[in-house]
């Protein structure tokens, strides 16, 4: 079975968008700069801000975290993004989800230009996914796609299962997966037989949010196993995945934690050094 390391292949990932990023600081004598919104004190937004900012440094982006107390007014959030848009020195924009109840999340996902939309949840980016047109990806789906493709290059015709269906996570999996041309089943909390599809697919990417749902006898021999799945346990975290079991199955299975997690911030990065690259056209 073939461990997929998503930190080692993160780390290759940030090597590669390092050396790009000094190319394009010769090109243009400018760097691409990511300005990361974060609302509020809640302790992982807090983390995960920290370790965007990190290694945003590390590839030599330009990083700027604007941090706002809980209680701020969601038009001043509006205006600052506003301002974003209009500065030619910010090539993506983050703000870190969850919001407070009183900011509208959409309105917020939507005052972000979509070309400078680095979380890809911009209806424009979500629309030019599924079109097939360039786009910013949605981080983790893109970490996963890429951790999929080191493992199997050619996945023309592969049947491939999805199981969640949310707009961070199911729906733009499946589209990279159609682009790939997989046959895709895209599979929910309302799916008659989850064990009956998944035992049909060379791929399986889980984005449920239940610990260890996915079982050794759901899993064909051979299949590649990717598991966004983050839950808290008793015995700490662990995936979507019963990693144990099914590593005695798969073909290639993603650990958690150490799989699909780190190759999210390596996506944003490379995000926001795609988005520079279209404005520089
Ligand atoms: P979400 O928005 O809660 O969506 C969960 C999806 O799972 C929904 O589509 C839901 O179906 C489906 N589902 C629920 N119970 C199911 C069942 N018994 N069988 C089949 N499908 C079922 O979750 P998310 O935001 O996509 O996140 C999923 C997991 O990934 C979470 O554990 C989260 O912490 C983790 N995550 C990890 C990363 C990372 O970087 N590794 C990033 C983001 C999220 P319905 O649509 O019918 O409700």
């Amino acid at each position: 079975m073939i461990l997929i390391d998503g930190k080692k292949e993160a780390a290759e990932l940030r090597e590669t968008l390092k050396y790009e990023v000094s190319e394009l600081k010769e090109k243009f004598n400018k760097v691409p700069g990511l300005t990361v919104i974060l609302i509020g004190e809640m302790a992982p937004s807090q983390i995960y801000v920290r370790n965007k900012e990190k290694s945003a440094n590390e590839v030599g982006l330009k990083s700027e975290v604007i941090r706002y107390p809980e209680a701020i007014e969601e038009k001043i959030v509006l205006e600052k993004i506003k301002e974003l848009n209009n500065d030619e020195n910010v090539s993506g924009i983050l703000v870190q989800l969850p919001l407070p109840k009183h900011i509208d999340k959409q309105k917020v996902i939507e005052a972000i230009l979509p070309e400078k939309d680095v979380d890809g949840f911009h209806p424009m980016n979500v629309g030019n996914l599924s079109s097939g047109y360039e786009s910013s990806v949605p981080c983790t789906p893109l970490g996963c796609y890429l951790l999929i493709k080191k493992i199997e290059p050619n996945l023309s015709g592969k049947k491939a299962v999805m199981i969640g269906r949310s707009n961070l996570n199911g729906k733009p999996m499946t589209q990279l997966l159609l682009k790939e041309n997989c046959t895709v089943t895209i599979t929910h909390s309302k799916t008659k037989d989850l064990k009956a599809e998944c035992l049909e697919a060379d791929i399986i990417v889980a984005a449920v949010g239940i610990p260890e749902l996915v079982k050794a006898d759901w899993v064909k021999k051979d299949a590649i196993v990717i598991d966004v799945g983050i839950n808290k346990t008793e015995k700490g975290i662990v995936g979507d995945v019963d990693f144990k079991e099914v590593s005695k199955i798969a073909k290639a299975l993603t650990p958690v934690p150490g799989g699909v997690g780190p190759m999210t911030i390596a996506c944003l990065l490379k995000n926001t050094i795609e988005c520079f690259k279209r404005s520089q056209r």
